[in-house]
């Protein structure tokens, strides 16, 4: 099968591979019919990165089971079903998952990715995506639940004055999260239009060009000269608002990254504003099984479309991948299958 390839180089490229098949009990195959691709898979291009890998590139996708194992399928998976699910596989045996706390398993596999017609996944990287949810949306299963993690972590409340850097992919749907569930006032900083505008849609109650001069102190203002009491780090484009989050983060208040830098980049702040500041410093990398499962109800509550806006077709994937470079776009889509050729 014709797959995309991702080169320990960086290089992506078409790459006859074959078609994947079920091994064991609990294997499940799906046809992919939809996948997404958004800055993350830009990472692919860093040699130091953890999730760098040589193989099928993607990370996310929708599709129809075609074949199940045997335990699979008293499982309750069965042929013709849509799933969703993530190319992460939790140990299941170490301390952190025996606690249901698998964000923070210690043996993690970053498996085979969703850029090809056929993968073949374990039943406990997949969920059931409920019948209102289409195959686009629930491609970002994935994603939104990394989101939702973050979103749990933050415990937001009415009063929260929240800043939002980075009005990408995450910043959006942390910014629809927030103002769906809570009224918490919003600032977003982001400068590409795109994101502005749909941030704006979306109900950011102000958004800030990251580029704007004395960018700390225009948020200052914007806060009343307290600070803001969570803000968040959602973008990886600019270091600089490291510095910028925890300076501008309240009394008392909480700083969360969803994202980190290069190896040399170091988290600092000065440790006498730190102590009297009563900070919190927090990150959010992955999600639980139960947060996962939790996402595939929350997909329909969320205004996803907007966010995936471009398409492509299996074989213009290569040119998805040269539009992305340019980090116009939350998402772009890639249709990979028909889903009415379900053989
Ligand atoms: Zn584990």
């Amino acid at each position: 099968m014709k797959t995309i390839w991702n080169h320990r180089s960086g290089l992506i490229e078409f790459a006859e591979q074959p078609e994947p098949a079920l091994q064991s009990a609990d294997d499940v195959k799906i046809k992919v019919i939809y996948s997404t691709i958004g800055i993350q898979d830009l990472r692919l291009k860093r040699q130091w990165d953890f999730y760098s890998k040589e193989g099928i590139a993607g990370y996310e996708m929708a599709g129809i089971i075609v074949a199940t194992g045997s335990s699979a399928q008293k499982a309750g998976w069965q042929v013709g079903q849509p799933v969703s699910g993530t190319v992460v596989q939790f140990c299941g045996k170490c301390p952190a998952c025996k606690q249901q706390q698998e964000q923070n398993c210690m043996q993690l596999r970053v498996k085979s990715g969703t850029l090809c017609p056929y993968i073949v996944w374990k039943t406990d990287q997949l969920v059931h995506l409920p019948a209102n949810v289409s195959l686009a949306t629930g491609c970002l299963l994935e994603p939104v639940a990394v989101v939702k993690m973050a979103y749990d972590k933050l415990q937001v409340n009415d009063a929260d004055r929240i800043c939002i850097f980075g009005g990408d992919f995450n910043g959006l749907i942390l910014l629809q999260l927030i103002k769906r569930y809570t009224q918490a006032v919003v600032v977003v900083v982001e400068n590409k239009t795109e994101n502005k505008l749909l941030a704006q849609k979306f109900g950011a109650d102000q958004i800030i060009d990251p580029l704007t001069d004395n960018l700390a102190t225009e948020l200052l203002k914007r806060s009343d000269f307290i600070g803001f009491n969570k803000t968040v780090l959602t973008t990886s484009k600019y270091p600089a608002l490291i510095s910028v989050a925890i300076n501008t983060t309240a009394r008392g208040g909480l700083f969360l990254t969803t994202v980190y830098f290069d190896r040399q980049q170091s988290i600092a702040v000065n440790s006498i504003k730190f102590f009297a500041m009563n900070l919190t410093i927090m990150s959010s990398f992955l999600y639980t099984k139960k947060v996962l499962h939790q996402t595939a109800t929350l997909l329909a509550q969320l205004d996803l479309n907007s966010l995936i806006r471009r398409e492509f077709s299996f074989s213009a994937a290569l040119n998805a991948y040269k539009v992305e470079q340019e980090q116009l776009y939350p998402r772009i889509g890639i249709r990979v299958n028909d889903p009415d050729q379900l053989t």
